[in-house]
C-alpha cells in the first residue's frame, strides 16, 4: 500500500485536544479546550497544514512544481516549502520585497531546503491575482500548481473543515484567529448553526475581514462573527502587554504562543471570558493555529 502523507511527512495527525483551566477571571464556570494543530508539525505547523491538505491527499499524483505567495515570514511558504522538499516537488515562492541582503528565518530555511526564491516589487506582488499573471507564471513554471497567499483557496475550507470533525466534545464557541479568512470560513462553514464561531482578527479591517470570510463559502454560513477588538494596531504591532501574555501562557500555562497570531487569539479569550462574553457553564474550543516559527529573529 502506497505511504499516505500524513505518514510521509509524520504529522501527528488528529491533532490533541486539550483541557484548559486557566486561573483567569470568570474562567470557573466555564469548560475550556485546545484545539492543538500546533502540535501537527514542529514546520508544518496548524492551519497551513489544514489549508494545504486538500492539494495533498493522494501521495501517488502529486504535483511537480508549486508557486505561491508571500511576505518574508510568511508561515505558509515556510509549511510549503519544507512539504514540498520533503515530498520533492519543485517549488517557487515569489516573495513580497528584496530580502536578499537581509535574509528572515524562514527566507533562510527555503533556501536550506533548495526551494526556488523570486523576490519582487510591490507592484508586481500586487499582480498575484491577476488571472493573465498566473497563466503566465503557469506556462513559465511547467504547468505548475498555482497556490494563492497564505494557501487560502476555497480548495483549503475542505481541510480546514477537518479539524472540526476531529473534536469529539459537545462545545457551544469556538474561537480561532482571522488574517485572510479561510480559516474561519472552513469552520463556519462545518459546524452547525446552534455552536458559535468567533474569529480574533489579527489585522485591522472592519467589514473588509467579514468581506473575505464570507465570499470564500459558497454554502451556509452559520453563525460567525469577527472581533476587532484585539488586533493591537496591526500584524508585527506588538505591545509590552502581549509580550507579556505571551510570556505568561508560556511559563504558567506551558503553552507556546507569539504576539502575531495565537498570542492575540488567547489574550482576546482571556479578555472575552472576563467581560462574561460566554454564558456560565459552555464550553469553549480555543484553536491553536501554531505559527511559532514567524516569531524567529
Ligand atoms: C496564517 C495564520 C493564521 C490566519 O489564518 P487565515 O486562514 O489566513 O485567516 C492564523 N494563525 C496562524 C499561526 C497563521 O499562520
Amino acid at each position: 500500500m502506497p505511504q499516505s502523507i500524513t505518514d510521509l511527512l509524520s504529522l501527528t495527525m488528529p491533532s490533541p485536544l486539550h483541557i484548559f483551566r486557566p486561573d483567569w477571571p470568570g474562567a470557573e464556570g466555564l469548560n475550556i479546550y485546545i484545539k492543538r494543530d500546533d502540535l501537527i508539525h514542529s514546520v508544518i505547523s496548524g492551519n497551513k497544514w489544514r489549508k494545504l491538505s486538500s492539494l495533498f491527499n493522494d501521495s501517488q499524483s502529486l504535483p511537480s512544481h508549486i508557486v505561491s505567495f508571500g511576505g518574508g515570514y510568511s508561515n505558509h511558504l515556510h509549511a510549503l516549502g519544507y512539504l514540498c522538499k520533503t515530498l520533492n516537488i519543485n517549488c517557487t515562492v515569489i516573495v513580497r520585497g528584496d530580502y536578499s541582503k537581509n535574509m528572515t528565518p524562514m527566507l533562510i530555511d527555503l533556501k536550506h531546503w533548495q526551494i526556488n526564491i523570486r523576490f519582487v516589487d510591490r507592484a508586481t506582488y500586487s499582480k498575484r491575482h491577476d488571472k493573465r499573471f498566473l497563466t503566465q507564471l503557469r506556462h513559465q513554471y511547467d504547468d505548475a500548481l498555482i497556490i494563492p497567499e497564505g494557501g487560502s483557496s476555497s480548495a483549503a475550507l475542505t481541510g480546514v473543515s477537518a479539524l472540526v470533525d476531529e473534536i469529539s466534545v459537545d462545545f457551544d464557541y469556538i474561537l480561532a484567529p482571522v488574517a485572510s479568512g479561510a480559516t474561519l470560513a472552513g469552520i463556519a462553514s462545518s459546524v452547525s448553526s446552534q455552536k458559535t464561531v468567533c474569529g480574533i482578527a489579527v489585522l485591522k479591517g472592519n467589514q473588509y475581514l467579514e468581506s473575505l470570510v464570507s465570499e470564500l463559502m459558497p454554502g451556509p454560513q452559520g453563525n460567525w462573527y469577527v472581533d476587532h477588538r484585539f488586533h493591537g494596531g496591526g500584524y508585527a504591532k506588538q505591545d509590552v502587554i502581549l509580550k507579556d501574555f505571551c510570556h505568561e501562557m508560556q511559563e504558567t500555562y506551558n503553552i507556546p504562543v507569539e504576539p502575531v497570531y495565537s498570542g492575540k487569539l488567547f489574550f482576546a479569550l482571556k479578555n472575552k471570558i472576563a467581560a462574561g462574553e460566554f454564558a456560565e457553564g459552555s464550553s469553549l474550543i480555543a484553536l491553536h493555529t501554531g505559527g511559532l516559527q514567524g516569531a524567529r529573529n
